[in-house]
């Protein structure tokens, strides 16, 4: 196979010129992704860009060291510089959200909750958490993952009409069910949740109250929305959404749990930690303490409010009326398109996004997210323009041809990798 895609240079590749030559087959998926990303607009709300630096310290040779354990007690010889990236990246992670401890070994967000589950919970304890029709997790309950398997998951819902957390709802159901756990966190709600709220319930119970945070950690880390540091007793994230950083998991704790969640995570559910990735993660934990990630936090959020308002203008059925976050779910109904439908459709025209459950209960929607676009230095305006799209698309499958040039032409205008 020849490599036919190179329209995008590649120089935060590093030794890609070399991987093209050994294995052309793999260099063309590489470059075929890259410019699939680079011509068409990521809207899925759980993806972002990351920095030239965090791919540069994912494609290091920190990627061949084994390192179980923990910084200054290892089950292997040689950690003394892998150490260091750990606990800088440890350091930078409790600066950067006011936590007493940071775990940043979880290979990604579902291995955060399960090392959270497993350094709190035994099998056969009852957990309430969002219900998956609302927005909760497959870690949150889903019979297809360990936690439906293990644990005996409540769900909570939201407001049938307004679409928002009923916390009257979630603790009657907490006085009802006893839970060992209350977990708060979701995929696709688009408001802050109420941590006050959650705490004085959990608390009402006796419960541990454990956040999480996958979707809103780096809205927390720019000062853009609430920290839950403060009020959960256990704090689980990713660290390649809004965060930007590598793909991955984070733990943030109080002191007093420190020990059972770093035992939790190695050696109960985790092997050796990836060094690349933790280098990584302290990278991006130190791109976040900039001033400048700030300023990009509150453009994200600028930027969905500016993107729901046009879907509301365009006649998309907004759940909870607009957003406080980088994330917006939508029914596409009123426009006569049901929600898998639309996300085939717009993808079709280069807008590429995922499709969610409704709180309402029938149909499918459709949820999309601004960091990565906003990453890319889109604004406002070009907000605006993409709710017109999206409604001229969803009302007629003719018009895809026409904005699917329009939508290259944006995004080249934008390079995720400019330069
Ligand atoms: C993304 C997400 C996760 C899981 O992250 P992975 O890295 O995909 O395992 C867990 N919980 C919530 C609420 C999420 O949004």
């Amino acid at each position: 196979m020849s490599v036919t895609t190179a329209s995008v240079h590649s120089p935060h590749l590093p030794g890609f010129e070399a991987l093209r030559r050994q294995d052309p087959e793999i260099a063309d998926v590489i470059l075929g992704e890259e410019t699939r990303q680079a011509t068409s607009l990521q809207l899925i709300a759980a993806e972002n860009f990351t920095s030239p630096a965090v791919l540069a310290a994912l494609g290091s040779p920190l990627a061949n060291k084994y390192a179980e354990g923990y910084p200054g007690a290892r089950h292997h010889g040689g950690c003394e510089l892998v150490d260091v990236a750990e606990k800088i990246a440890c350091e930078r992670a409790m600066a950067l959200f006011g936590a007493e401890h940071a775990n940043v070994q979880p290979h990604s967000g579902s291995s955060a909750v399960l090392a959270a589950y497993a350094a709190l919970l035994r099998p056969g304890d009852t957990v309430l958490a969002m219900g998956l029709p609302y927005g909760g997790h497959l870690t949150h309950g889903s019979p297809a993952n360990f936690s439906g398997r293990w644990f005996d998951f409540v769900g909570y819902g939201v407001d049938g009409e307004s679409g928002l957390i009923d916390y009257e709802q979630v603790h009657a159901l907490a006085r009802e069910h006893r839970p060992r756990a209350i977990v708060c966190g979701s995929i696709s709600y688009p408001r802050h949740p109420d941590y006050a709220a959650f705490r004085e319930i959990a608390d009402a119970v006796g419960a541990y109250l454990i956040a999480d945070a996958a979707h809103p950690i780096g809205l927390v880390a720019g000062g853009a929305a609430p920290n839950p540091v403060p009020y959960a007793d256990v704090v689980c994230a990713t660290t390649h959404k809004v965060l930007r950083g590598p793909r991955g998991g984070l733990i943030l704790c109080g002191a007093e749990l420190a020990e059972r969640i770093d035992r939790a995570v190695f050696p109960f559910t985790q092997g050796g930690a990836q060094m690349h990735t933790v280098a990584a993660k302290a990278v991006a934990f130190g791109e976040a303490a900039a001033p400048a990630f700030t300023a990009y936090a509150h453009h994200v959020v600028a930027n969905a409010r500016v993107l729901a308002a046009g879907l509301v203008a365009e006649g998309f059925t907004v759940t909870t009326g607009g957003t406080d976050t980088h994330l917006i779910t939508a029914d596409t109904a009123p426009l006569g398109i049901e929600g898998q439908a639309a996300r085939s459709r717009l993808a079709a025209a280069g807008m590429v996004l995922d499709t969610c459950a409704l709180p309402w209960g029938d149909g499918r929607g459709i949820r999309l997210g601004t960091a990565a676009v906003t990453t890319q230095g889109m604004g406002e305006a070009e907000m605006a323009r993409l709710a017109v799209l999206f409604g001229v698309v969803l009302r007629e499958e003719r018009e895809v041809r026409y904005v699917a040039e329009e939508v290259r032409d944006l995004a080249r205008a934008y390079p995720p990798y400019p330069g």
